[in-house]
């Protein structure tokens, strides 16, 4: 059944969290946003330990408003793992299950059980100290899920550990979340991990939802600026449109001396001002001028080498446009330098206009 958060509003001295939102049941739903944008306050509304001023939570059909936070059946992992120090492991993963009253020979099956899920067999009577960091987080996780939560919250739970530590774990995350369908609320601002980790997607912004969808809606099609700008690098240009045809589509001036063509689409009409999206990664540039597409001529500023792919920002007429070109370079990429004249190409089809609102 999942849950529902309804008008959910907190207000700080001067911060204000407001927030609906639905996770559907054995969904992954990650928060993803800047720090201080309210994912932190939001959790904990959901947990229990800061009360909303207005608005309901149901979790699982039940209405868990009022209800206090150790009788609301939720699994919570932090980021600084936040274990009982002088209990061992195994005491540590059995202590929800010793509270909610359960016999001692299932806490001992549950314990192994538990310990096994997250591959930590045979570390039931080590020290919490002894653990590495990861193996911190995997007791963290057990003990969470060990009374069999209704909802698992992760608040940032890797963000204590080095890069390739948290790519194997958060697959962990996903294979055991997967594998118990448990509806589960995951925070983070890393957006490799957002993308990854979710079947669903709530960008936050100064404590509000800006967009929740799946990964590749919100990669495609964020509706709001906040949200392209937000994950990845991506084109978004204020526009007015010039020309509508049905039969060939929409012109775009995004400056005087350049216009983009996108397909039609009903919504538009001449006159209009738009945002056009486009990522950086569907832009191809050349030192040529190929056929095919909008094909922009315009000087390359810079080149950032990312490793995996080459970033290249090109100003058109006034307006910068960033490619993105995955490695290997093909030979004529590699020698682009900032300075010279190249033209950059993007396919109608990728480009997605949005109403150009105020407020965005
Ligand atoms: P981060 O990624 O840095 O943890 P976040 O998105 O989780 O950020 P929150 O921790 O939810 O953000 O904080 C949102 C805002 O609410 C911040 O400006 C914070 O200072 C404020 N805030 C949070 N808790 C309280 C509190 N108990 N009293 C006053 N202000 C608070």
């Amino acid at each position: 059944m999942g849950l529902i958060l309804t008008e959910i509003s907190k207000t700080f001295k001067d911060f204000k969290v407001q927030v609906d939102l639905e996770v559907n049941d054995g969904d992954l739903t990650t928060l993803l946003g800047p720090s201080g944008c309210g994912k932190t306050t939001t959790l904990q509304i959901i947990s229990g330990i800061i009360k909303p001023d207005s608005g309901s939570i149901i979790l699982n059909g039940n209405d868990i408003t009022l209800t206090d936070p150790w009788k609301r059946d939720i699994g919570i992992v932090f980021q600084d793992y936040a274990l009982f120090p002088h209990l061992k492991v195994a005491e540590n993963i059995s202590y929800g299950l010793k509270r909610k009253g359960t016999g001692k020979k299932e806490i001992t099956e549950a314990v192994r059980n538990y310990l096994k899920l997250v591959h930590l067999e045979g570390y039931g009577e080590r020290t919490i100290d002894s653990l590495s960091g990861g193996e911190k987080q995997r007791v963290a996780l057990a003990r969470a899920l060990a009374p069999k939560p209704g909802i698992l919250l992760l608040d940032e739970p890797l963000s204590a550990l080095d890069a390739s530590l948290r790519k194997n774990l958060r697959r962990e995350i996903r294979r055991i979340q997967q594998q118990l369908k448990l509806t589960t609320v995951y925070v983070t601002h890393d957006q490799e991990e957002a993308l990854t980790i979710s079947d669903s997607l709530v960008i936050m912004n100064q404590g509000g939802v800006e967009q929740h969808g799946t990964p590749p809606d919100i990669f495609n099609r964020p509706k709001t600026r906040f949200a392209a700008d937000f994950l990845g690098h991506s084109n978004l240009l204020g526009g007015k449109i010039t020309a509508v045809e049905e039969s060939s589509g929409i012109t775009v001036r995004i400056n005087d001396k350049t216009e983009i063509y996108t397909p039609y689409f009903p919504l538009f009409k001449e006159g209009d001002p738009v945002w056009i999206f486009f990522r950086s990664g569907r832009t191809e540039i050349c030192s040529y001028e190929k056929a095919g597409g909008n094909v922009l001529p315009g000087r390359l500023l810079l080149k950032e080498y990312y490793g995996t792919h080459t970033l290249f920002e090109v100003d058109i007429n006034g307006t910068i446009i960033k490619a993105e070109s995955r490695h290997p370079l093909s030979p004529e990429k590699k020698e682009l330098t900032p300075g010279q004249e190249v033209f950059v190409s993007v396919s109608g089809e990728y480009c997605y206009l949005m109403e150009r609102l105020s407020r965005i």
